[in-house]
């Protein structure tokens, strides 16, 4: 490492509290060394309370960009210059790049999930997905989705604060495009059940099964599923979560995050350094 900083080394920050489990930080650094790029990725303990004052450091240092995850990923747009079309649909930021001076908010996360499925060769075009969540990972993955021509999907969230936002994806959703959305209160285990039932993947796109819900599923238990259903989790620490152990009893085929942390990554890569990463040399490494 010593070897690689030089006095034109260019920062990338990860903001997100907590943090100090992320993968993030070996993977892009990994990848910086082998492609040579004087880049360094570096992870900083930040809350929504100190992220105003941490995008104007940017700003003053010159930053190069960011990824940006839990809780800050909504209230980071508010101190940008400008969104992609997809971060402004998605409501959500997990990338920032820095082009002089000029601040721009991308998300990810959605294009990574979609990837994801295709590298493991599941195709849910045309097909109907029933997905647990409506957060920043969530809505990302639903409106590229929706993008990329999944033909239904039914959106189960939990009453909070997030419910609300559902609401507005939904209607964005069926508004731009050709899919048809809907949403259900995920307490509703009879409308989940029945969604589930013909639908072909089933999505936990919430922060149960990750610490600390570790051990806890949004699905009650393993009626709800079927052999031909796919399940696919976001969460990747654990790598298998409960859901996914459940879904393998059942003789499920599962996907768990790894695959969309390592595919936003790429991505989020890409827009920062105009390389492409070295994934394959990545996955071997970190997977
Ligand atoms: P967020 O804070 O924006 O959303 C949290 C979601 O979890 C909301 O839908 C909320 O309603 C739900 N939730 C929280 N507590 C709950 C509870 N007790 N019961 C039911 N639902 C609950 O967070 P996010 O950025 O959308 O992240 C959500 C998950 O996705 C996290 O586990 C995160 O690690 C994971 N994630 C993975 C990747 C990846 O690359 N694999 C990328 C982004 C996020």
């Amino acid at each position: 490492m010593a070897e690689r900083i030089s006095g034109k080394t260019q920062l990338i920050g990860l903001l997100g509290t907590p943090i100090s489990h992320s993968l993030s930080p070996k993977m892009h650094n990994e990848a910086f060394a082998k492609l040579g790029l004087d880049y360094v990725y570096l992870a900083f303990d930040v809350g929504n309370e100190q992220l105003e004052d941490v995008i104007k450091g940017y700003r003053a240092l010159g930053v190069r960009g960011s990824n940006v995850t839990m809780p800050n990923k909504v209230l980071v747009k508010k101190y940008l210059d400008k969104l992609s079309p997809a971060a402004e649909l998605a409501g959500a930021v997990n990338t920032i790049v820095n082009d002089d001076g000029v601040l721009t908010g991308h998300i990810t996360d959605g294009t990574g999930y979609m990837r994801a499925l295709v590298e493991a060769n599941v195709d849910i075009i045309g097909k109907k997905m029933t997905i647990a969540g409506a957060g920043g990972a969530a809505t990302a993955i639903c409106i590229q989705a929706a993008l990329d021509g999944v033909k239904e999907i039914s959106i189960f969230n939990k009453k909070d604060a997030f419910f609300d936002r559902a609401e507005q994806t939904v209607q964005d959703i069926n508004a731009k495009t050709d899919c048809k959305a809907q949403l259900f209160d995920l307490d509703d285990v009879d409308a989940l059940r029945a969604e589930i039932a013909d639908s072909v993947i089933f999505t936990n796109a919430t922060s149960i099964g990750m610490k600390p819900y570790v051990g806890q599923s949004v699905v009650p238990d393993a009626s709800y599923l079927r052999p031909d259903l796919i399940v696919s989790d976001v969460v990747y620490i654990p790598t298998k979560s409960h859901l996914l152990g459940m879904a393998e009893g059942v003789g499920c085929e599962t996907i768990n995050g790894l695959g969309m942390m390592l595919w936003q990554g790429a991505k989020a890569f890409e827009i920062w350094t105009g390389e492409e990463m070295p994934v394959d040399y990545i996955k071997e490494l970190l997977f």
